[in-house]
């Protein structure tokens, strides 16, 4: 196949607002192990969000002119000279979290936590283009049967397998606070792990819905109801076994470990805007409960994980994708983000 030398592409131009659809050279110059990818599908992610309202956080790490975008399912249309795990033509995506190899975490199974870690559509050009070059170690080959649209959202999917299956959900009271995108995917997720009780909290009313309509038994608006009463009178007054943080708020985080039953176990995805104070005494310490503090996917058992669960059918992601666009028509899917009127948007190349 002809690759062109240009290729359309949304970027963060420059500071403020916003997000420029653009025609930039393909980044043909491959290293040794760099890999070039046509891209089918991307999907928009929270960060990007962040990038594109240009928060706090995007102030800090965005270094404009830079491609958007990290979720994404593509093909291999060229290899670098020592390229090995892949070949022309595999169907791929992309774990976003890009090691250096060589530090301690890299060398002792926790690659995702290295000391030198680049990111996707953060620290350099990202997917949101018709082509992305990535190194080849990042890469996972996605079995053929699986959908564009479904393998581009295996990033996010990660996070929700990574933060679930810290230790076993099966036939355990689980409580999701926080039914953004990746909440959504884990109440998936916890169905078909075969938690006993789903219970999930979330404001938004249009992803209270799609979570029921997903699998959850229990919704929860904390604005309204007390999240706390409501978990121990689901539970038989004894609190979940598990948390599954989600919402990055501080109320959310503090009913949460009021309601896990002692000895339970709590893991946290949600990222806060500032320090939150607990207390440790009552909620952790004489309680014996496990906190887990989760980030990104573990490399690579959690793609082992969700590659086998999406190849064998597993998992249906069509509730929780519940928009696609055109590559053109992004600024639909942010505004639906932003909005919060959506669970996982893709766009289609
Ligand atoms: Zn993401
Ligand atoms: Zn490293």
């Amino acid at each position: 196949m002809e690759i062109p030398d240009k290729m359309r592409a949304i970027i963060k131009e420059k500071a403020g607002r916003g997000a420029k659809f653009v025609m930039k050279e393909v980044p043909k110059d491959l290293g040794s192990h760099d890999v070039l990818v046509k891209v089918y599908a991307a999907s928009i992610c929270g960060t990007d969000l962040h990038i594109y309202l240009w928060n706090k956080w995007a102030q800090e790490h965005i270094k404009p002119p830079q491609t958007m975008g990290h979720e994404f399912s593509g093909k291999v249309v060229a290899v670098g000279k020592d390229v090995s795990m892949v070949k022309i033509g595999d169907f791929v995506s992309s774990e976003t979290h890009i090691p250096c190899g060589k530090c301690k975490q890299c060398r002792t199974g926790n690659m995702h936590v290295c000391q030198h870690l680049q990111i996707l559509g953060v620290d350099r050009d990202g997917a949101f283009a018709d082509y992305i070059r990535v190194p080849e170690i990042v890469l996972w080959k996605n079995d053929p049967s699986i959908p564009h649209i479904w393998a581009s959202v295996q990033e996010p999917l990660g996070n929700a397998v990574h933060t679930i299956f810290t230790e076993d959900v099966t036939g355990k009271n689980v409580l999701v606070t926080g039914a953004g995108p990746i909440g959504l995917l884990a109440i998936e997720v916890l169905r078909v792990a075969g938690s006993a009780k789903i219970i999930v909290s979330e404001i938004n009313s249009y992803r209270r819905n799609l979570a029921k309509e997903i699998g959850a038994d229990v919704v929860v608006d904390p604005s309204n109801e007390d999240l706390v009463r409501v978990v121990k009178s689901e539970t038989n007054g004894d609190g979940a076994d598990v948390l599954i943080e989600m919402s990055g708020n501080e109320r959310a985080l503090i009913d949460g470990l009021t309601a896990l039953t002692p000895a339970g176990r709590a893991s946290l995805l949600g990222v806060y805007n500032s320090d939150v104070s607990i207390n440790l005494n009552d909620m952790v310490i004489f309680k014996a409960i496990r906190i887990y503090g989760i980030t990104g996917r573990k490399m690579f058992d959690t793609w082992y994980k969700i590659g086998d669960l999406l190849k064998n059918g597993r998992l249906d992601l069509s509730k929780v994708i519940t928009h696609t666009f055109d590559f053109e028509n992004y600024e639909n899917g942010f505004q639906l983000m932003e909005e919060g009127k959506c669970g996982k948007i893709v766009l289609k190349l």
